[in-house]
């Protein structure tokens, strides 16, 4: 399970609205409670480095990923999941996402958006045990 404070939640949709038609993207930050639920602290919005396909596709640059996870560690903040939107597609994941996907037991965050606006947000865990066997598992999200 995901939670997230009404601000994260409004954020990272808002950045979805903020770079449609293109694909958003970020990072959750946060810490996993003991019954495993990964709890939101705050985000951060990345740039979107592929410029080829930016409507359908995300990437973080790794730099600007060592660099949110090293100012999440001062804070006491762990890097708990991602997240990106879909324009004018639906909030499931796609191939390519799994296929990019690689942190085990963190949450990746997907909301579409249609004309601009941001409709539905899901999440899904990343399970499995390494790059044969992982799946992407819906789970809950609660606003808090
Ligand atoms: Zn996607």
């Amino acid at each position: 399970m995901l939670k997230l404070t009404r601000h994260d939640y409004d954020s990272l949709r808002r950045h979805g609205e903020e770079t449609y038609p293109h694909e958003c993207c970020g990072i959750l930050l946060g810490r996993v409670e003991g019954d495993g639920t990964r709890f939101v602290t705050s985000t951060a919005r990345c740039g979107n480095t592929r410029t080829d396909s930016a409507h359908n596709r995300y990437n973080i640059d790794p730099k600007e990923l060592v660099r949110i996870q090293r100012e999440g560690h001062e804070r006491g903040e762990d890097i708990v999941g991602f997240y990106h939107s879909h324009p004018d597609h639906p909030a499931r994941w796609s191939s390519t996402d799994l296929a990019e996907a690689h942190w085990f037991g963190c949450s990746y965050v997907i909301t579409s958006v249609e004309k601009g606006k941001a409709i539905v947000t899901t999440s899904f865990e990343l399970t499995g045990s390494d790059e044969t066997d992982k799946r992407l598992v819906d789970e809950p999200v609660e606003v808090a």
